[in-house]
């Protein structure tokens, strides 16, 4: 219905008020076969064009036989393209012809249009490819001259090959959860992706381990390797349904658990000697050799003055190193040493956060010998976010979903 509203619109508009702006130095010309352009028109919005049929026969849309007895005109708005901010929209006088088999009429089709009327097949698709930006819904359709309804519409109408996912082909997997659309019962979703092609190949509505249990079960099978977080309910999942599955730690999600471990000490540090330092978080945070100069003497003048924040900050370092070893040999061989350094009093925060290498251990190995990591999921989780900023929120997550794969894939 909302189509026929903004088609009126698009007619109104014509005939009211583009009427009375005649141009004759429009800077485009339209060129079609079997059209004879009559007049032109443009103002603030819209270029127009009237066009008449200039064709004697058409084709018989049941029987296909060629028809030359004319009944009569059928008048159509259609917008055909965008040019400078402007919508170009053709009148044309199309002719219905009769056919004495079927007894059935047909109007010719005279410009490239599946659907309706009233808007071309190529004004369509780059309507739909503005939404490839991380636009808003009402920005494009603001830009198209169309309603928010009817370009959700259109996009919900596309078969998008972005959208195409081949489940059972997939692999390897990541997995993620990731705050997108309100659900009654859920506030996060989750997300699967191909570790391989970094598709993004669902988005399910709740992170529930029976929910994920369930789908998985029933789209995916021999998955060789299962990528995701600390999350001990994802693991069990996997380990369940896909039989010699390794599951791989996410780097990311490790090391951070040492950062969480070192800003906590460090904070408490700082509280307990009732002094401030997040003044100098960044140069404590970040690793010594990616400091410039400037920031390697700062450093140093504030850990000569703690000796206990200079023990925290080795630690971090520590923990650190340990993630840019480059194979299991390596980390293996250092990790001794960090076992036995953070053993020592003042370092509990590090204690908790090594129980998660002994907890995922088997993981962990994993992560250093696959080439597989979650950091593809980062860009598809900001595209996520700027998404749901701009777009108030989503509620129908399969259009939601659409509109991710469409954006990552
Ligand atoms: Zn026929």
């Amino acid at each position: 219905m909302d189509s026929m509203k903004n088609y009126s619109t698009v007619k109104t508009h014509f005939e009211t008020i583009l009427i009375k702006h005649a141009t004759s130095h429009c800077e485009i010309t339209l060129n079609l076969e079997k059209v004879q352009i009559t007049e032109t028109y443009e103002d603030q919005y819209y270029i127009g064009f009237v066009g008449t049929s200039t064709s004697n026969e058409g084709f018989c849309r049941k029987c296909g036989q060629v028809l030359t007895r004319f009944k009569q005109y059928k008048t159509t708005y259609t917008t055909i393209a965008r040019f400078n901010d402007k919508n170009v929209v053709l009148k044309l006088r199309k002719k219905m012809y009769h056919c004495p088999d079927c007894r059935s009429s047909t109007t010719e089709r005279l410009i490239k249009q599946s659907g309706s009327n009233q808007k071309t097949d190529s004004f369509l698709a780059s309507m739909i490819g503005c939404l490839k930006e991380t636009v808003s819904y009402s920005a494009v359709a603001r830009l198209y001259k169309v309603s928010v309804s009817n370009l959700i519409r259109h996009f919900d109408k596309t078969h998008l090959a972005e959208t195409r996912v081949d489940r059972k082909a997939v692999r390897n997997i990541s997995v993620d959860e990731v705050r997108f659309v309100k659900q009654r019962h859920s506030n996060y979703q989750f997300v699967i992706m191909d570790s391989d092609t970094k598709q993004v190949l669902d988005i399910l509505k709740s992170r529930q381990s029976s929910d994920i249990q369930h789908y998985l079960r029933a789209h995916y099978q021999g998955i060789l390797t299962f990528t995701q977080d600390l999350w001990r309910p994802y693991r069990t999942v996997a380990l369940n349904l896909f039989q010699g599955v390794k599951v791989v730690a996410d780097k990311f999600h490790v090391v951070r658990q040492f950062m969480w471990a070192f800003s906590r000490a460090r904070i408490s540090l700082a509280k307990a000697k009732n002094k401030r330092t997040c003044r100098f978080w960044k140069i404590l945070t970040k690793t010594r050799q990616k400091l410039d100069d400037r920031g390697k003497i700062r450093l140093e003048q504030l850990l000569a003055e703690d000796p206990e924040l200079r023990v925290l900050h080795e630690a971090k370092e520590m923990a650190l190193s340990l993630f840019r070893c480059k194979d299991s040999e390596s980390y293996l061989r250092l990790l001794p040493a960090f076992k036995a350094a953070i053993e020592q009093d003042g370092l509990e925060e590090f204690r908790k956060a090594y129980k998660s290498l002994v907890n995922w251990h088997e993981e962990i190995i994993n992560m250093f010998e696959l080439p597989y990591s979650n950091g593809s999921m980062e860009r598809t989780n900001r595209t996520i976010k700027q998404s749901k900023n701009i777009a108030f929120g989503f509620t129908n997550l399969a259009r939601a979903t659409k509109l991710i794969q469409y954006r990552v894939n």
